[in-house]
């Protein structure tokens, strides 16, 4: 039922805080035998949302405050993305879509070919619909070959192309990982030397040219994540 502690705060938070929200509320007997839309949205706005960011992102409570405004807006940018073929097409929306981060690890530098690297964007899981997914394959690769340890990524294919379309981590599951190069959609440009990210360069093959200038190289992981780097570089869509 619960895929990690998140759903069991989530669990938690609606059965035991929102019957006692309710309960503070003036028309009592009224609310907590049938609340109304209005104190719902409410008791989602301005409560359940903020403390239930700042404890995923384990920042203050008013920074995660702000951030839950910008949940409820419906303006996420549609991202339409398509294999080489056409057989397999799909649309997602997305807050964080700008493709500044690049990743030579072997995994997407084999899978992805081009340029040795591969650019994840990031998705709302929920918002993925797929035409054509009779045509889809899917690979989970073996990140450690010594113990046999599976990537948390299951990255789907079009079978009939080839092309990469997108991958997803079960545990990361409100978001799925589109690979910037199948979408169709104009993506947001950007700098290359201070906006660009290149990550686990420790593997990269000799021949791949990290370009000069580049203000942003880790041997591994980088300092933050897609949506981190979408808030401080203020290109979060909302
Ligand atoms: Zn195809
Ligand atoms: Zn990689």
């Amino acid at each position: 039922m619960f895929q990690n502690w998140q759903h069991i705060y989530d669990y938690l938070f609606v059965c035991v805080f929102f019957p006692s929200i309710r309960f503070d509320c003036k028309k009592v007997d009224f609310c907590l035998a049938k609340p109304t839309t209005k104190v719902r949205i409410a008791y989602f706005y301005f409560f359940y949302f903020p403390i239930n960011q700042s404890v995923k992102k384990k920042k203050n409570v008013f920074t995660s405050f702000l951030f839950s405004r910008t949940f409820f807006t419906t303006n996420k940018m549609e991202l339409k993305g398509s294999c080489h073929c056409g057989k397999a097409t799909f649309s997602v929306k997305s807050h964080t879509p700008a493709p500044f981060m690049r990743c030579y690890c072997s995994i997407c530098r084999k899978t992805n070919g081009g340029g040795g690297y591969c650019i994840n964007i990031m998705g709302m899981y929920k918002t993925l619909k797929v035409n054509g997914e009779e045509h889809l394959r899917t690979y989970q690769a073996v990140r450690d070959k010594a113990t046999g340890e599976l990537c948390g990524n299951i990255r789907y294919f079009c079978g009939e192309c080839g092309s990469h379309l997108y991958a997803y981590d079960r545990k990361y599951a409100e978001y799925v990982y589109p690979v910037a190069s199948c979408i169709d959609t104009p993506l947001p440009e950007l700098d290359s030397s201070s906006d660009v990210y290149h990550i686990l360069t420790k593997d990269k093959a000799n021949w791949v040219m990290i370009p000069k200038g580049a203000q942003h190289t880790f041997d591994e992981y980088p300092d933050l994540s897609l949506e981190d780097w979408h808030i401080k570089t203020k290109r979060l869509v909302d």
